[in-house]
């Protein structure tokens, strides 16, 4: 059969080990964080650090998108070609990334959150309290982190799963509706993509903008506005990406 991924093999085994190692960890922290909990208190705290967890992915993950968006070029040393081209593609051709299969979908961000993973299942203690609540917060960080490329995904797609559709409905994942406001040119706002909730909050504080305002004071050169200030000379309204 042939490959349906273009980039290396050796990349690939990596991101299949990764995610493979990614569940394992995963599972074994989860095991520890319940087996570590016994009061209803400490139960609550989960379902705390659960909510604080996928607050934290959604905020990286518009950090990062925004990252990709706005800083840097195609040239930039190691991140151009693997990481912005990625970014700024996805506004040209929305539906490239829903021709991805699971592995090249979540690969990357297994392989990004290894690391919190391990710390947090080696720091994990055997009983309730502070400690285990910054854990149980490390564990759901990382578990949405990973589902932030699929949700996105989702988010594109035709036909995502029944159990996708609800979610989305009930927006307790991105939903197409949402990321849309994102992929209205000139693409400057909305960058959040793990559900979407702290885009509101973000975009009110004028967040991204108070970023590329320190941005323009100390590297300038780094800003890549080009498609807002072509969008504002024109006196263009948003519009659909299609
Ligand atoms: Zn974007
Ligand atoms: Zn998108």
């Amino acid at each position: 059969m042939a490959d349906t991924y273009s980039y290396s093999r050796a990349h690939r085994a990596f991101e299949i080990a990764s995610i493979t190692l990614f569940f394992a960890l995963l599972g074994h922290l989860g095991w520890r964080l319940w087996t570590a909990t016994s009061t209803a208190g400490g139960f609550a705290a989960l379902g705390l650090a659960a909510l604080l967890g996928y607050l934290a992915a959604d905020f990286v993950s518009g950090v990062v998108h925004w990252a990709g968006d706005t800083v840097g070029d195609q040239s930039t040393p190691i991140f151009g070609k693997n990481f912005i081209t990625h970014f700024r593609n996805h506004h040209t051709d929305p539906k490239g990334i829903t021709w991805h299969d699971f592995v090249e979908t979540n690969g990357n961000n297994c392989i990004v959150t290894l690391p919190v993973l391990a710390i947090a299942d080696y720091a994990t203690p055997s009983g309730e309290g502070i400690g285990l609540f910054f854990c149980a917060f490390a564990a759901f960080l990382g578990l949405f982190v990973f589902g932030t490329n699929q949700f996105h995904k989702w988010a594109h797609a035709d036909r995502p799963p029944a159990a996708a559709r609800w979610l989305q409905r009930w927006g307790l994942i991105l939903s197409p509706r949402h990321h849309q406001i994102h992929h209205d040119a000139p693409h400057d706002k909305y960058y959040c993509i793990t559900v979407g909730w702290m885009n509101p909050v973000l975009h009110k504080l004028r967040f991204f903008r108070a970023l590329e305002r320190i941005i323009a004071v100390f590297r300038p050169e780094l800003l890549y506005l080009d498609e807002r200030k072509a969008f504002a000379a024109a006196g263009e309204r948003p519009r659909r990406a299609g």
